[in-house]
């Protein structure tokens, strides 16, 4: 970082350390500043009536979800003022990638928005300076970008994802030659396929530079090194000649790509010979020895592919650094070099107002079950969550150890909004909460009456996927649906296999297949488990299927509009084509053998 760049950020963790202290003041002037501006709104004097009282404002305003105030969004996006819900104009609209357990949701955002967005980014910089040194000025950071389709609304006003938002600014661009590998013409490919190739023809050429390698979320750090594991022949003959492959098209991305190529013999060697051994355990910090770290977020959903990046990471720490959405920046990780297992983000008082509503008891111990993941925890608890009934409490009433849901009200239209996700509370920075990601809410399997969250799955999965260790495989993708086609109806798992040394998945042994599928039964709750013996249930089944299988899911619900960037694997499908693409690829099916105890 320059010096002044250095010193801002700072003077950013200065303010931080403000805010986090003022929380509650920092939170009431934010919900203040919110009701004074937007109170006359055509959405909010509907409850208010014109006044701006907070404590009017928790009685009567709603609880909503988003179907709850697309009525409103549909108007501006049709072409209809946009004060009937928020004071400050609408610039345009963040698409959310809606894979994680609903619709793409158009977002209002305004100018004041992207700003936050801004500060928050500098502030995660200034958190990384802080423990990894100056970046800036060590080299360059290879972070795997996409963009995602751009759409226009009637109303003329463009919705695309925050991300490529943020890669349009022109602050972005101006500094991106200097500390990114990726030229802007790479990032901004429409084929998501061309743009990869050319993004780590780009940090291979530059690889002694690179610091930092990643993308927002740990699967598209995978889905890199998938890509390099198909394409790292072709890259280094195009590095060894200077010449690019025919198949890059778009004549930006090649123009841009070609610009940084010289026919390079000898680091294409070095690479092949890095590339061509049997086992890629390590393989980012063998190929990118000056990286410091992996930046990419490996919570929530994401926790699934930590053992697999930890694998190819050889070492090299995983960094989660923000949680935020569409809808609302909540926090950042100030302790970088926590294990995945133990990341938790700090809020940040001055983004939103933060309201919780708290889960009902019982879910607690689930979750802390879960917060143990890679242990061997079996605390049976049946899992209830509904909250319908609960008050939401603010910000800095929180309890440890608790989990709420997250409820926003923004400057940019959002108010008393549910997020859907589900945090619990690990600890206090000054007197600003930290919370863990829990999970996704409504992202549930139910066959009978049972309920099996995203959590209980994804523990489900990760303790039951220990029996492949010594086979040497490895999960690199999974996800569920419940098949109702027969009845009574079962769960069914997708998973993806993987042999650490390039062993086949062909060798897989049924019989250890059958024991995943017990041990996952095992695992469920309660519920599950008594209609199970009821047979109200069917045997789980997992279905293995070809490599590749996520990709592919993947690009689908990328050419439906997600953006790469923002893409995160469904734990729970639902739309028949998704299903359609999983269940051509299915190599070998298994049902759990016996009932559960
Ligand atoms: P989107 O609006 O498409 O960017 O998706 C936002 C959602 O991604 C959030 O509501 C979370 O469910 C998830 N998410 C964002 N940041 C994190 C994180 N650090 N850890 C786990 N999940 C996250």
């Amino acid at each position: 970082m320059p010096r002044s760049g250095y010193e801002a950020g700072l003077k950013m963790i200065m303010m931080m350390e403000e805010q986090t202290t003022n929380t509650e003041k920092i939170q009431e002037q934010v919900l203040g500043e919110i009701l004074r501006r937007n109170a006359r709104t055509e959405y909010l004097r509907r409850f208010l009536h014109g006044q701006t009282d907070l404590k009017l404002f928790k009685k009567n305003v709603p609880i909503v979800t988003y179907e709850d105030i697309k009525p409103y969004i549909d108007r501006i996006a049709n072409g209809e003022p946009s004060d009937i819900l928020l004071d400050e104009p609408v610039v345009q609209f963040y698409r959310s990638s809606g894979t994680s357990g609903g619709q793409p949701k158009l977002i209002p955002a305004t100018a004041e928005l992207a700003n936050k967005w801004s500060i928050s980014f500098t502030l995660v910089r200034s958190v990384m300076t802080k423990h990894f040194g100056d970046l800036d000025q060590a080299g360059k950071r290879m972070e795997l970008m996409f963009t995602g389709p751009e759409i226009e609304t009637p109303s003329g006003l463009k919705a695309t994802s925050v991300s490529t938002s943020r890669f349009k600014e022109s602050g972005f661009r101006t500094i991106l030659s200097k500390l990114y590998t990726s030229p802007i013409e790479t990032i901004f490919c429409s084929d998501t396929k061309q743009s990869m190739y050319c993004q780590l023809l780009a940090g291979l050429i530059q690889r002694e530079e690179v610091v930092m390698f990643g993308s927002v979320f740990a699967s598209t750090v995978l889905r890199a090194i998938k890509f390099l594991e198909d394409y790292w022949q072709e890259l280094c003959s195009n590095i060894k000649t200077g010449q690019i492959s025919d198949w890059i098209i778009d004549s930006e991305c090649r123009n841009a790509a070609s610009l940084i190529m010289n026919p390079n013999p000898e680091l294409a060697h070095s690479i092949e010979k890095i590339c061509s051994c049997k086992s890629w355990e390590g393989i980012i910090r063998k190929v990118w020895p000056k990286a410091k770290y992996i930046s990419a977020l490996t919570t929530g959903v994401m926790r699934q592919y930590t053992t697999e990046l930890e694998f190819y990471g050889g070492g090299l720490p995983l960094v989660s650094c923000i949680y935020a959405s569409s809808e609302a920046i909540c926090g950042i990780n100030l302790e970088p070099l926590s294990k995945p297992s133990d990341v938790f983000y700090t809020f940040l008082p001055n983004m939103a107002y933060f309201e919780f509503l708290p889960m009902k008891k019982d879910y607690v111990t689930i979750s802390q079950d879960q917060a143990q993941f890679d242990g061997v925890s079996h605390h049976e608890s049946e899992m209830k969550t509904n909250n319908e009934d609960t008050e939401p409490v603010d910000l800095v009433n929180v309890k440890p150890g608790q989990c709420y849901e997250l409820l926003v009200t923004t400057s940019a239209g959002l108010y008393r909004y549910r997020v859907g996700d589900i945090l619990m509370v690990s600890g206090f920075h000054n007197n600003t909460p930290q919370f863990q990601f829990v999970e996704r809410q409504n992202v549930i399997l139910s066959i009978y009456v049972d309920k099996t969250s995203e959590a209980d799955l994804l523990k489900a999965v990760t303790e039951a996927k220990t029996l492949l260790d010594p086979l040497g495989f490895i999960l690199t993708g999974f996800t569920s649906y419940a098949d109702t086609s027969s009845t009574p109806g079962h769960y069914v798992l997708f998973w993806e296999l993987k042999g650490k040394e390039g062993n086949n998945i062909k060798e897989l042994d049924p019989k250890i297949m059958l024991e995943c599928c017990s041990k996952m039964e095992e695992l469920l709750n309660y519920t599950y488990k008594i209609h199970r013996k009821e047979n109200a249930i069917a045997a789980l089944e997992i279905r293995v299927v070809k490599q590749g299988t996520f990709v592919a899911l993947m690009d689908y619900y990328v050419s439906k509009g997600a953006s790469l960037s923002q893409y995160k694997a469904p734990s729970c499908i639902k739309s028949k084509e998704a299903l359609k693409i999983l269940d051509s690829r299915v190599i070998g099916k298994f049902f759990s053998p016996k009932i559960p105890m």
